[in-house]
Order: C-alpha cells, then structure tokens, then sequence
C-alpha cells in the first residue's frame, strides 16, 4: 500500500465484523473495531454464571476452511488459537412419536435410517445430496464470496438460478425427492437456522445440507466463545486495536464520503474507510440519520421482511446426561403451520419446536465437575410480527420450555436446576439493535438475496462497506465470514487507488 497507511474502522464484533477486521489488518490497513457490549462476539456473546460458560448464540461451526483462511491470510493456522473438535452425530432429530433420526456424516449410517424408516426415500435421498451439492457448488463456493454491487452482476448467475429452481422453496424442493414427513423435516429445516422459512426460502439454502457433509459439524473447544477470542487474539496479533463499551453513536459524512465515527461519549475520530457490521436499519437509519442516504435507505430497509427472532433459555444442571447428543432438534407436532405462524402471526403458540444444546457432552470444561450446561431456543415472531411483552411473557415461556424438556428429554430438570437465564426478542432490539429484534436480520428470500441484499459497499457513499448477516450471502458464521471476504475484497481494492 502506498505512501501513509490507510485507517478503517469496523463497527461491531460479530463474527463478521472480526473476520473483517482481520483480512484488513493483514492487508495493511490500520484498523479499529468499535463494539458497544463489553464483551466482543455479538450473538457470539458469552455467559458465565455460577461456574457455568454459556455460549449465548452459534454453537454449530460448519465450513471450518472459511475461518482458517484467516489465518492463512498471515501465514498462521487456526490451531495456533484454537482448537475445533468434531460433533458426532450432527444433530439428533426428535419427534413427539419417538421417532429419532441421528443425522450422520455416515452415508451407510444415514441410508440404513432412511432405509427402515422409508425404504422409498433412500434414492431421493441420495438424488437430493446431488442436487444439494450443485447449489453447494454454485451459491456457495462461486457466489458466496462474491459482492453483487450492480443488476448487471445478478443477471449473469440468473441462468443457473434458473436451472436450480431457486424459486422454489427449500421444502418444495426437498418434497420433490423424499416422501416421508418426517424425513422432509429432516432435510428441510436447515434454513431455519439461517432464519430462513422451509416454505418461503430458496431452494438455494437447501446448499447446507451439502455444506455440513464437506466440511463436517464442529465445536470449539471451550465453547464458541474461544474461538471468538482466539480471532480477538489474531487480530491485535496483526496490530488491530478493539474497543469494547465503545458504542458508535453517528458515522460523519461529507458529500459522497464518510469521514469518521463519534461514539456515544462524545469522542470522534476520523478513519479513510468506514465499515459497519451493526444491523443494517440500525446503520441506516440511525447512525447516519444525519445524511439523505441514510434517512432513505434506512425507511427502504424498515420496508424488508426480517427473520424470525428467538428465544433462549441457557440452564445448568448438577448431574450430567450423557445419553443426550450434542445438538438435538426437538420437532413438535405441527411443522407448516408452527412456523407460518412464527413469521406471520401476532402472538405466541401454545405449541413449540426447539434446538437444545448440550455442549458438556463434547467438552466437560464448561460446567463444574459432575454438572452439565444447556441451551435451548425456539424460534419466536419477530416484534414487527407479534406484539408481545417479553418482560412479561418471557418468564412464563421460560417456564413452560422447561417444564416441557423436563417431561420429555431431561428428566429431572427442574429439581436439578443450578442456574438459568434467558434472552427475548426484547433483548435483541436493546442489546444488538436489531431490528424488529430478529434473530438474523434480513429475510433470506430470493427477493432479497445477492443484488437484492443490502450491498457491501454503499450505492452512495464510497467508502462506506456494511458486513455481516444484513448483506450478501447473509446470516450464520459461514455467511457472515463469507460477507467479511466479499467487503474485505472491496476496501482493500479501494485503499489502493
Ligand atoms: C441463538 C442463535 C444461535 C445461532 N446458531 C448458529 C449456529 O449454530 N451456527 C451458525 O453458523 N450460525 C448460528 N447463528 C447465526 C449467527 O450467529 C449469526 O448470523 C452471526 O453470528 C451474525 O454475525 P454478524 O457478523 O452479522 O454480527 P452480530 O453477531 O450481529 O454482531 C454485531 C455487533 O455489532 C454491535 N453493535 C450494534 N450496534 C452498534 C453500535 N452502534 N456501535 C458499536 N457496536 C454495535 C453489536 O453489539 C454486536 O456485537 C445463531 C444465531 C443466534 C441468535
């Protein structure tokens, strides 16, 4: 880079704003990262209480390649900070029935499964991880990293968008080669965790399904918190700096630039490029409430539909239960109808579907000896959605979560209860500004993927980058780690010019 050395700040220390901050760092550009929590992560936080760790967000680490590029960046490997270990089986999928389906990175394991569930099912089976590696191939490894900044940029992947029925959903798509219900529940809720509806979603996101059987399903050793420090480690390694308590509360702009941020305390401080990894309308239509741009996009942005929110209740118990898996997906009776009405209906429903995490399965350092930790969440409308009062629902929720895994999965639960804690819609609004309080910002629908996305450098001021789950591809760590490559690409290509 020539002649003085380029400044960037990065507001927010998401897994995106990190993986960001890092490539710019090993680039050369001085960079500062800008996080209003006390603790880096985002919804990467983590809790501890009463000698429990909770990781408060991502528990499932897939494409570990896309974070060892960060360190390759520099010549160094993951390893060197962290340490990922393999969770086996992926998930374990339960229904009320008692039907279980261990979902394996076992091809003889998996067709044995579908073999005594649906013997029909096992060739769809195999013609859906076909197709499922298509999309892999050509939405993931050729389109993930890649910013669409222009019509002209979408209209060239349009063809093959076309011949791999993107306008279909990911169920449709799924039903298409498997017939059993339960087996398309199995091999459908994927975009949930993306905060995608099965039945609205592209049948693009079906990509994860091919993701997972690559790169593996993994678990950072000590939780995701340590691989979040150990990319905080890396980056001030490079020489980065990383402000906590540092909320930004206005991003400055001149004409078609941006010129600096000034925090909450009154503090300012000028940088040659600005990237913001904090929720889009929050970008918006709050820290440039001050320019036109931001006012119009910010009200373009509020007009987007948002993904669902969560609802998280983190438990420690004093005995252990090894015979749980590490990550359980608990389907409740209803599938469509559960979730149309969590995307679409004013209220809360007496039934649930829930991920339940149980890390202490895999690694026994995050509880005390002889006790284990848990999280367990059950996707929940959106406040633009549902107009529920969470301070007083939420505990009443709680309560019913509970006494529902103790009936069913945990027995015992409630007398073993050490510590609990639980986060709301409410908490997503407050805490990460996002809006709506959705668990995954923008929807991931194909009227709102790549060129439709909010862009990684803005249309209007040039040195203005957005990073994370609000702009393309979008949400999960894959994503966003993807988003920081494909803004990363932007800026350093700017700062030379
Ligand atoms: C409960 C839960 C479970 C999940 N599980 C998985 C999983 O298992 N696997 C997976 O791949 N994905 C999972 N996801 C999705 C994944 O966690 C997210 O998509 C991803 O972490 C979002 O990263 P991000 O870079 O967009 O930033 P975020 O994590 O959203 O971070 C943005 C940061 O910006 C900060 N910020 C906001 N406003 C300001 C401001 N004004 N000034 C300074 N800082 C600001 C916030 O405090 C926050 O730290 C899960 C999400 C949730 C909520």
């Amino acid at each position: 880079m020539s002649g003085s050395k380029k400044t960037a700040a990065v507001i927010g220390a998401g897994f995106g704003g990190l993986a960001l901050a890092i490539r710019l760092q090993s680039a050369g550009i001085q960079t500062v990262v800008y996080e209003k929590r006390d603790k880096p992560g985002g919804r990467a936080y983590v809790y501890t209480d009463d000698g429990f760790t909770f990781d408060a967000g991502p528990t499932v680490i897939t494409d570990p390649d896309c974070l060892e590029q960060l360190w390759a960046l520099s010549g160094r490997r993951l390893s060197d900070d962290v340490t990922l270990l393999p969770v086996s089986p992926f998930y374990q999928l339960c229904w009320e029935d008692g039907y279980r389906f261990d979902y394996a990175d076992d091809q003889v394991e998996i067709d044995r499964q579908i073999a005594a569930k649906s013997p029909e099912d096992v060739e769809g089976y195999r013609r859906f991880l076909a197709y499922s590696e298509d999309l892999y191939r050509e939405g993931y490894e050729k389109l993930g990293t890649v910013p669409f900044l222009n019509f002209w940029s979408m209209a060239k992947v349009a063809p093959q968008l076309i011949r791999l029925e993107s306008h279909r959903s990911v169920y449709s798509k799924v039903s298409q080669f498997i017939k059993d219900d339960q087996l398309r529940q199995a091999f459908s809720f994927h975009s949930l965790l993306v905060g995608g509806n099965p039945f609205r979603t592209s049948s693009i996101y079906g990509l994860i399904h091919a993701l997972e059987r690559k790169g593996g399903v993994w678990f950072a050793k000590g939780g995701t918190g340590a691989l979040i420090a150990g990319m905080v480690k890396h980056f001030e390694r490079l020489g980065g700096t990383i402000q906590l308590n540092a909320e930004i509360d206005c991003i400055e702009a001149r004409d078609d630039k941006v010129s600096g941020v000034t925090l909450k305390d009154g503090t300012s401080r000028s940088f040659d490029q600005i990237a913001s990894n904090a929720d889009v309308v929050h970008t918006y239509k709050h820290m440039l409430r001050d320019t036109d741009r931001g006012r119009s996009n910010g009200r373009a942005l509020e007009k987007k539909s948002y993904s669902m929110s969560l609802f998280v209740v983190y438990f420690g118990l004093k005995t252990e239960h090894p015979g749980l898996k590490h990550h359980m997906v608990l389907f409740g009776n209803r599938y469509k109808e559960l979730i149309s009405e969590i995307f679409a209906t004013d209220g809360l429903a007496e039934d649930f579907s829930l991920y339940l995490h149980s890390p202490s399965v895999t690694d026994d350092s995050l509880a005390p000896p002889g006790s284990s930790a848990y999280y367990v969440l059950s996707p929940v409308p959106h406040l633009g959605t549902a107009d529920i009062d969470w301070s007083v629902e939420g505990p009443k929720y709680r309560d019913r979560i509970l006494q529902y895994l103790n009936d069913r999965y945990i027995p015992n639960l409630l007398k073993d209860l050490v510590t609990v804690r639980h986060f709301t819609p409410f908490d997503f609004r407050d805490e990460l500004n996002a809006h709506h309080g959705s668990a995954f910002s923008v929807e991931p629908i194909l009227t709102q993927s790549a060129w439709f996305r909010p862009h990684n450098r803005d249309d209007s001021f040039s040195n203005l980058y957005v990073v994370g789950a609000g702009t393309h591809p979008g949400a999960g760590i894959p994503g966003v780690v993807g988003s920081a490559k494909a803004t990363a690409g932007l800026m350093i290509e700017d700062a030379l010019k």
